[in-house]
């Protein structure tokens, strides 16, 4: 039985001030039938987690898939499962693109996750030329089989996959209610083929880019659609609070 999921990754905003008081007003969040993830900036992390109470899981938006060593400037997955972590972003369109993580780094990454029992929330999609181009779903497959389906079923069954069109993050410009459920509809016929029916049915395929308060509704009503992966968004505690109420 697959989660229903609403994720925010605040990326790199907000101040002190604004994450305490952000997660004071998410912390109390009633509704138990879904599962809500916060990925602040690794300085908040702390924070967070000593403040969040028990509804709410925090995730990292990034780590280093070494264990420890001099590399400097870098956080680990032990470091961060060590203070309370229990997700990570893996395959950002946003690190793929600005921090060169190509294909067998994230399959690192993953790798090291899994390996330190943080949950991997894999990030997939194409960029508008491959679109406009129709080479979407071959393109989101590969990213697919690059990256993650080396993993057995066990381990598989520990992901969230986070479909996100790179032309809908940020742009305001949010996939069709038709776009997004192809999309996701495909990524679950692959994992059914590579990894059988009831394995497909419990992994949460979550959409992201231009999620919001008044799109979430319809998104989150798709077959295949089992959440958000939200960013703007996600710093507004009742646009937030609303998505999460949104299935
Ligand atoms: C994201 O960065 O993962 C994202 C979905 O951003 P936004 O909701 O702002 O498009």
């Amino acid at each position: 039985m697959r989660k229903k999921i609403v994720a925010g990754n605040w990326k790199m905003n907000l101040l002190t001030d604004d994450a305490n008081q952000l997660i004071s007003l998410l912390k109390d969040n009633k509704n138990e039938d879904v599962e809500l993830i916060v990925f602040p900036s690794y300085i908040f992390l702390p924070s967070v987690i000593k403040s969040k109470g028990d509804k709410l899981m925090v995730g990292a938006q990034n780590f280093y898939p070494k264990d420890k060593g001099a590399f400097t400037g870098e956080i680990s997955v032990s470091q961060l499962s060590d203070i309370g972590v229990t997700h990570v972003l893996i395959g950002h369109s946003e690190r793929r693109a600005y921090f060169g993580e190509d294909e067998s780094f994230l399959k690192q990454k993953v790798d090291v996750a899994l390996d330190n029992t943080l949950t991997p929330v894999f990030c997939c999609g194409e960029p508008l030329e491959i679109r406009d181009r129709g080479e979407e779903f071959s393109y989101v497959k590969q990213q697919l089989i690059d990256s993650l389906f080396h993993l057995s079923i066990q381990n598989i069954e520990k992901c969230i996959i986070a479909y996100e069109p790179v032309w809908a993050i940020g742009t305001g410009k949010t996939a069709t209610i038709e776009q997004a459920e192809e999309m996701h509809k495909e990524i679950r016929n692959w994992l059914t083929e590579v990894y059988g029916n009831e394995t497909a049915q419990s992994i949460s395929i979550l959409y992201g880019g231009s999620c919001n308060a008044a799109n979430a509704k319809e998104l989150f009503a798709c077959e295949n659609v089992d959440g958000g992966l939200i960013g703007g968004a996600a710093l507004d505690s009742d646009a937030f609070l609303t998505i999460s109420n949104s299935f």
